[in-house]
């Protein structure tokens, strides 16, 4: 069965907030194995709103609306809903009680505008809200001959959660056939997105039954595989067979199923009983902060040193002056002694560096924007690895210390 949420406010058509309501429905809803086919958002328009209702009633099985269910003239989703169906709204006796009962408790006197609220739609279930005033409403209509499952829900987050999850994936149940769904995770490091798709599309597309969606930011793919099927084995086989042809094409470019690359390089870390300290120049911490994600890092995480200027590339890192006057701070020369210095100054087993251009200022025709440069050292040498990436400064840090991490994760699993 296909849905469409619509998302009700003005405040949703502006730059400052986002709708984040529907991710949270969308993911429930899949778990049973209703598609999202459709979102709408809509403003605070009595016109607008109804055409959007006459529209997403036209072509969805089921309809989420949230939002708009408060007191005020702006809040005007029960009646635009009613509209659309052709049906009345009733003011519901108890619910104005209830609503008197419960500004009472609360020592307030009610408006009258908020017997509003206690506007149903005719055959209408009411769905009670116990984080808030507005009750959401739940109903089986027929539209243009078509049978619909419709609901109205409240726009705070803590007040809607609850209402659906107790009170409309039960009733939606009863109307989709049981299905189960299995998912898989894929995590993929410092691999170029179209070379991971070429590798990987003829694979997944002729997967019989899961749908694979590819995930991709700054040094990092996401596969993400969905099976749905009648049996819980059947949808867990087939996303399980695909991830494993999967990790047998990409071998260890999958660097997880799910955790991040900081938690896996700290898996490893406690694995070998080994402990890490990092240097870095242009990521500014971002490394440090990334590693210190994880609770319990401390048993393998020192710490480290923000090495921005020269001065402390010496001080805490031990890195010799004239090896800075002689190659520039960012070089290969010099990341190789920040990873060397800091894992001798702070007695780890594996040292961490990272300098580089992060731009967007700063770039010369040898050393432009991009050029990073990272290191990782044990006893028995230190690697280094010169980059170029693309992209604006947050994206060029992020991608370093992407870099740099899945340099000690390969350390780590071929130690
Ligand atoms: P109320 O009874 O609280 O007035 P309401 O149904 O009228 O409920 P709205 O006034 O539309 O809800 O929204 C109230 C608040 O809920 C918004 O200010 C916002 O914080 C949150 N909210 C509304 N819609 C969404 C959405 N789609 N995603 C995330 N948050 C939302
Ligand atoms: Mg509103």
């Amino acid at each position: 069965m296909n849905a469409e949420i619509v998302a009700i406010g003005s405040e949703l058509l502006t730059p400052y907030f986002q709708d984040t309501n529907s991710l949270f429905l969308t993911e429930k809803l899949n778990e049973i194995g209703i598609e999202v086919a459709f979102k709408t958002l809509v403003g605070d328009n009595r016109r607008n709103l109804t055409q959007a209702a006459q529209t997403a009633l036209g072509r969805a099985e089921i309809v989420v609306f949230m939002g708009g269910l408060g007191p005020t003239e702006d809040d005007l989703t029960r009646e635009c809903v009613a509209e659309a169906l052709g049906r009345e709204l009733n003011r519901d006796p108890e619910l104005i009680a209830a609503l008197y009962k419960m500004f009472a408790e609360r020592r307030r006197r009610m408006s009258p505008n908020n017997e509003k609220q206690a506007e149903v739609i005719e055959d209408a279930v009411i769905l009670k809200n116990n984080f808030g005033t507005a009750p959401g409403q739940w109903l089986e209509a027929e539209y243009e001959n078509r049978q619909r499952y419709i609901m109205l829900l409240p726009g705070p987050p803590y007040e809607l959660k609850p209402i659906f999850e107790e009170q409309c994936l039960p009733r939606l149940r009863k109307h989709v056939p049981e299905m189960f769904l299995a998912r898989r995770q894929l995590r993929i490091a410092m691999m170029a997105e179209s070379e991971c798709d070429a590798r990987v599309s003829p694979i997944y597309k002729a997967a019989e039954g899961v749908d694979t969606t590819i995930l991709a930011t700054g040094g990092e793919i996401q596969l993400h595989m969905r099976a749905r099927a009648d049996t819980k084995e059947i949808a867990e086989s087939r996303v399980e067979e695909l991830a494993a042809k999967i990790e047998d094409e990409l071998g260890d470019y999958v660097y997880s199923r799910g955790e991040p690359l900081e938690d896996v390089v700290g898996l490893l870390l406690q694995l070998k009983n080994s402990t890490l300290a990092v240097a870095e120049s242009c990521t500014g911490g971002m490394l440090g902060s990334r590693l210190t994600q994880f609770s319990g890092s401390s048993r393998y995480f020192l710490g480290g040193a923000i090495v921005y200027s020269n001065e402390l590339k010496t001080l805490f890192a031990n890195v010799p002056p004239p090896l800075i006057e002689q190659h520039g701070a960012v070089s290969k020369e010099v990341a190789e002694a920040l990873a060397v210095g800091v894992r001798e100054e702070c007695q780890a087993t594996y040292g961490l560096a990272i300098t580089g251009v992060a731009g967007p200022t700063g770039g010369t025709p040898e050393k432009p924007v991009g050029l990073v440069y990272h290191a990782v050292s044990d006893e028995l040498g230190t690697e280094v690895v010169e980059r170029r990436f693309p992209g604006d400064r947050e994206r060029i840090r992020r991608f370093a210390t992407q870099q740099a991490l899945d340099m000690l994760r390969r350390k780590l699993i071929n130690s």
